[in-house]
């Protein structure tokens, strides 16, 4: 057992009751646990202002002095302690509301003191309430220090485990700790980049001399904490591809008739790169695992379609599977166009496929005769086995699909399909690095030529009646209108009358139209009605909530209005905003919000007016909201990270990731002396943090 391991509960100070509360509120239960609770921001305690100094914008000041008189006032709950505070050069006052018969018992007047705390302006006097105040003492006189603002629970603070309590805390074990703190990262790395070592680090990401060493601290840990990730999502990846084999598909003859005869467009340079890489992995003797993401719109069916000709080609079949049922039907009516051009056989299976008709899909599936079999999770089911499944394609929103995605593969008994992950959410190449960084990636990162750019434009409620007008015209012309409604509250209930509410107004002011409405309580039978009599262009105008987000494909449909905007994410919108521009018409989408925003907000609707580059709108999205948030739950495994900020901190990311690849391309097993310390680190690792088997 490393000294790591021992029980907080030992750390002197701490003992059984705190260890508990240390437990439930921190998930700190060893020493190595405490040691990485670092802080999340630091006060400067490096300098000292003079009262003239003290502005109102100060988040916090330290200054020194003496108080000179104490003075009462107020009864009972308004009782309050005023202290006169000065430095020589002025005099501010200091408030105590509580623990009054303490301060009066401890603080001294006419001796120095030291105080820190948030300054606030009342009329001419500035005052600090509740001041953290110490006696002046010969070290702070000569260097002060940056204090550490550790993560703390409410519970925390009633049990009287405070900041101060916690920095105490980590000073006792930093008395013991750092003999046992072992450098992590080989030498030749730390020298690379200029890198301190782990020790220095550990001392200094907990108590910095100064902003300069902290940086240091900082950058050092972020780094191992990123190089670590990476270097086990790599290593993951590393041991698949050797342990899978892959079947090797290199006719391509189905390929030429496709090119030769049925091709409806020439390939973007984006999507033919795209092919090619699949098309390399498919000849390795190796079995692929590859991501492949485009924006909407960027093409990906066909690219889709081209790499299932490859296996076909090769006497297999191919599976594609997606998270709705909606969602199935789309891609089996998208790819179907092209399979019956080449007279090859494809079929759907989703939950509702009646008995019947998966017979015949079972039996076409084993018989050998069924090629493409698109579907929802339909397709994980024990009944459905194939003759020879050569590519398993699978289309997931976001990163949850791993379980599943393995249960596929294992649909051939004796090597297992190519995989390829296919997502219409662009992800920032970050954060793909991560969620994603097992998989090779390929990106179509550019929309077929002659599309019209979505003209997006951000108005304000009250130009309500100018956007009604605008929508009359464009129904006059022949196009049809979204109009999106947000769920806003907890309450479904109160989301619906919000919706009523949009539609009556709606109804009001466009008579002669017949309007569709679509929400999530309705039964499948009602919105797959008023799906289809939009998609027929009997209805003009289509006021929904953001069900419409997937699964929508109404070429003649041009504008978009999404009310209330300011509440959607970015991502969101720009889902949303992809369900026009897919006809030859000039698209529009139209972010109405109330005028009161949030500066956040206002960044939220200038970047959709600026760009419709999926990629770029994800990257300012992760840098609002953070990775987490992002992404959903479900990644936190991966995205919990103890210093590091995906959203921040990509170049870090970026040279992590080099190194570790660089390292397991040279070393794969870790057996160079100079790697001794990766080899040692991993293995503790493998006992903590990253619930890894989730997402192997
Ligand atoms: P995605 O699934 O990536 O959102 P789709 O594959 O549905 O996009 O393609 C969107 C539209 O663009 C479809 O109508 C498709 O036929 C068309 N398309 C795809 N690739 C090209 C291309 N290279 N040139 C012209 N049109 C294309
Ligand atoms: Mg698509």
């Amino acid at each position: 057992m490393s000294f790591f391991d021992t029980s907080i509960e030992f750390l002197k100070g701490v003992g059984p009751q705190r260890a508990t509360l240390l437990h439930k509120e921190l998930k700190v239960f060893t020493f190595g646990d405490l040691i990485q609770h670092f802080p999340f921001r630091y006060e400067d305690r490096t300098k000292f202002y003079s009262v003239k100094e003290v502005t109102e914008d100060m988040p916090f000041v330290q200054l020194q002095g003496k108080i000179s008189s104490f003075e009462m006032a107020g009864t009972g709950f308004k009782k309050r302690l005023t202290g006169k505070f000065t430095d020589g050069n002025g005099i501010l006052e200091l408030v105590w509301f509580q623990g009054i018969p303490w301060v009066l018992q401890k603080i001294k007047p006419g001796m120095d003191y030291v105080v820190f705390g948030k300054p606030t302006r009342y009329g001419r006097v500035f005052s600090i309430a509740h001041p953290e105040i110490e006696p002046l003492t010969a070290r702070q006189e000569k260097a002060g220090h940056l204090q550490p603002v550790y993560p703390l629970s409410e519970k925390l603070r009633k049990k009287r485990i405070d900041n101060k309590v916690l920095s105490q805390l980590l000073h006792e074990l930093m008395k013991i700790a750092p003999s046992h703190i072992h450098e992590t990262l080989p030498d030749y790395v730390l020298k690379k980049f200029g890198f301190i070592h782990k020790k220095e680090a550990v001392i200094h990401i907990h108590f910095p001399d100064n902003f300069e060493k902290l940086a240091e601290a900082q950058k050092r840990l972020k780094f191992e904490e990123l190089f670590y990730l990476q270097l086990r999502l790599l290593k993951l990846k590393l041991v698949r591809y050797e342990k899978y084999k892959g079947e090797v598909f290199g006719d391509t003859s189905l390929l030429t008739k496709f090119y030769n005869d049925h091709l409806p467009f020439s390939l973007t340079d984006a999507q033919k790169k795209v092919i090619r890489e699949i098309y390399h992995d498919m000849k390795t003797g190796h079995q692929m695992n590859r991501l492949l993401q485009g924006d909407v719109g960027s093409g990906k069916t066909i690219v889709a379609f081209i790499c299932i000709l490859l296996v076909i080609s090769g006497g297999a079949q191919a599976a594609l599977m997606a998270p709705t049922e909606i969602l199935a039907q789309q891609h089996y009516a998208g790819l179907k166009k092209y399979a019956d051009a080449m007279e090859l056989s494809i079929g759907l299976l989703t939950g509702s496929t009646k008995k019947a008709e998966r017979k015949i899909l079972h039996a076409g599936l084993q018989g050998g005769p069924l090629k493409i079999l698109i579907g929802t999770h339909a397709l994980l089911e024990e009944e459905v086995k194939f003759q020879h499944l050569g590519l398993a394609i699978i289309d997931e929103q976001h990163r949850f699909g791993v379980a599943q995605r393995s249960k596929l593969w294992q649909k051939n008994s004796t090597v297992y399909p190519h995989v390829m992950v296919m997502t219409a959410t662009p992800i920032p190449r970050t954060l793909a690095m991560t969620l994603y960084g097992d998989l090779e990636i390929s990106t179509i990162d550019e929309l077929p030529k002659g599309r019209k750019p979505i003209r997006t434009t951000h108005q304000y409620d009250s130009h309500r009646l100018q956007v009604n007008a605008f929508l009359k015209s464009q129904i006059e012309e022949g196009r049809q209108v979204y109009l999106v409604y947000p769920l806003i509250e907890e309450s479904e209930k109160l989301d619906l009358k919000h919706l009523m509410d949009g539609y009556e107004s709606i109804a009001r002011a466009f008579p002669d139209y017949a309007i569709s409405i679509l929400h999530g309580q309705m039964k499948p039978e009602a919105k797959e009605f008023e799906m289809a009599r939009f998609v027929k262009g009997e209805t003009k105008i289509m006021v929904a909530t953001t069900v419409i987000e997937v699964g929508m494909d109404v070429p003649n449909a041009s504008v978009m209005v999404i009310e209330s905007a300011e509440r959607f994410g970015l991502s969101q919108l720009h889902q949303l905003r992809g369900r026009v521009g897919r006809g030859a018409e000039q698209s529009y989408c139209i972010l109405l919000t109330s005028f009161k925003l949030s500066s956040e907000a206002k960044l939220r609707m200038e970047t959709m007016v600026r760009t419709n580059n999926g990629f770029e709108i994800a990257d300012v999205d992760l840098k609002l909201r953070g990775p987490g948030d992002l992404m959903g739950t479900q990644q936190s495994g991966l995205l919990d990270l103890m210093i590091a900020d995906l959203g921040k901190d990509g170049k870090i990311l970026i040279q992590a990731r080099e190194v570790a690849v660089d390292i397991l391309e040279k070393d794969p097993e870790l057996k160079k002396p100079e790697h001794h310390p990766i080899k040692t680190h991993l293995a503790s690792l493998k006992k903590t943090a990253v619930n890894w088997s989730k997402i192997s």
